[in-house]
């Protein structure tokens, strides 16, 4: 995270003091370093670079048309899954031979319009969708390119909410489904099944779990390709864990160097799907304290950032390191207190850390929520109708609003 650092004791992101960002703009307030996104896509693109993959950035992750479309101008396709994700999608001009579609619950009008406009691949879920996609496409008149996506079995060691790839989840199709559908694909007159999707989970810290899956597909492939039924595309979906606190993540070139070589022996072009490696720890977010609260059992930071704006310590347990944007030595203050981090929602798991250490906190001082980049705004809402906030786009030295703090009358445009 080299582009969040202190300076003379005051936090930056890139050349950029966020202590100032936060005065601007208010609080809270997520900040966003490109640098940080742009390096880490290619850093995927280097480490693949012998095979040349499709990368789709994962747009759930983060889907800020400003974020996308820095990414979409270098070169990136765009993993959606859903009609509004696809809307971002057009608005930033990308390319539609770029969109993969997936998602267990599409609908026939999310279908429609995603054939319409020609995507590149769905990643279809299950027979019954399989079905629709193929009505709708022959309505239209388009022969549809679909992948089936593969649940490969494989419990990789992870949250169990964020689990993707194994039996018991909703995901994907079983291997003797799956075979049976590509053995009789041409019963699908309108689609041009041709690809395997596989996502086993986000989060994922160690390759073992990506190179038994992969080995399962290849498999699987091989086991097709006997039977006459060729698969063009391989799409391995996304899943790659980053630094929260003392994890030690697989890095972009380890992760390729352990699957590269069960690549390799598939004929497919290959599909990536990265989102929270891309824009996890290119993001924090900043609140400011609103009160110091003492009591017989604990200190309590109460900050003006809750659940709703950033959901993953609540509804994972996710743990993100926080630090004041001001630093205070200990020789300044000789208190170091230990405080869980709160919000001002009213749920006792509102909570953005628990029992933290700082050193001298007091009321308006800012604090930094490392790694939001990834599920934080995009998992936002307005949980007792708070606004949302802003977000900002650090540069170099320059800093743009890419999306406005919303007002009390946004929170009520919609209803009457
Ligand atoms: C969420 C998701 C991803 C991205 O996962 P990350 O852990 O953010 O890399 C990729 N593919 C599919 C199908 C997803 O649902």
């Amino acid at each position: 995270m080299h582009d969040f650092n202190y300076r003379h004791d005051n936090l930056y992101c890139e050349s950029v003091n966020i202590e100032e960002l936060a005065r601007k703009y208010g609080t809270p307030l997520y900040v966003y370093s490109r640098n940080t996104i742009i390096s880490h896509y290619k850093k995927i693109k280097e480490a693949f670079c012998q095979i040349n993959p499709l990368i789709c950035f994962s747009m759930k992750a983060n889907s800020n048309l400003a974020i996308c479309k820095a990414l979409v101008r270098e070169g990136c396709g765009l993993d959606i899954v859903s009609g509004g994700e696809l809307y971002r999608a057009f608005k930033i001009g990308a390319s539609p031979r770029k969109i993969v579609y997936a998602g267990v619950g599409k609908t026939e009008k999310e279908i429609e319009i995603a054939i319409r406009h020609h995507i590149f691949f769905f990643n279809a879920e299950s027979i019954p969708e399989l079905e629709l996609i193929n009505r709708v496409a022959g309505r239209l008149g388009i022969r549809q390119k679909v992948a089936i996506r593969i649940n490969p079995d494989i419990k990789a060691k992870t949250h169990k909410y964020i689990t993707t790839g194994h039996g018991e989840n909703k995901f994907g199709i079983d291997f003797e489904t799956a075979k049976k559908t590509f053995l009789k694909k041409n019963r699908y007159k309108n689609l041009n099944v041709s690809g395997i999707h596989m996502h086993i989970g986000s989060q994922i810290v160690d390759a073992k779990p990506f190179v038994r899956a992969v080995e399962r597909i290849a498999d699987f492939i091989k086991d097709l390709e006997s039977r006459e039924v060729a698969i063009r595309w391989l799409n391995i979906g996304g899943g790659l864990g980053i630094i929260y606190s003392r994890e030690r993540p697989q890095t972009a070139k380890e992760y390729a160097k352990a699957v590269l070589p069960v690549l390799k022996k598939v004929k497919a072009n290959i599909i990536l799907e990265p989102g929270r490696f891309i824009v996890g720890n290119a993001g924090v977010l900043i609140t400011r304290i609103q009160y110091v609260k003492e009591t017989p059992s604990k200190n309590f930071a109460i900050v003006d950032a809750g659940m709703n704006d950033l959901i993953r310590p609540s509804l994972y347990g996710a743990y993100h390191e926080i630090l004041p944007v001001k630093s205070r030595s200990y020789s300044d203050s000789k208190e170091i207190r230990v405080f869980d981090v709160v919000g001002p929602i009213c749920e006792s798991g509102d909570f953005l850390g628990k029992s933290r250490k700082f050193i001298g906190l007091r009321e308006g001082d800012l604090l930094s929520v490392m790694s939001a980049g990834a599920y934080g705004f995009s998992m936002s809402s307005n949980y007792n109708s708070r606004p949302r906030p802003s977000e900002v786009m650090v540069e170099g030295s320059k800093a743009r609003l890419i999306r406005r703090r919303e007002t009390y009358e946004d929170l009520i445009r919609t209803e009457s």
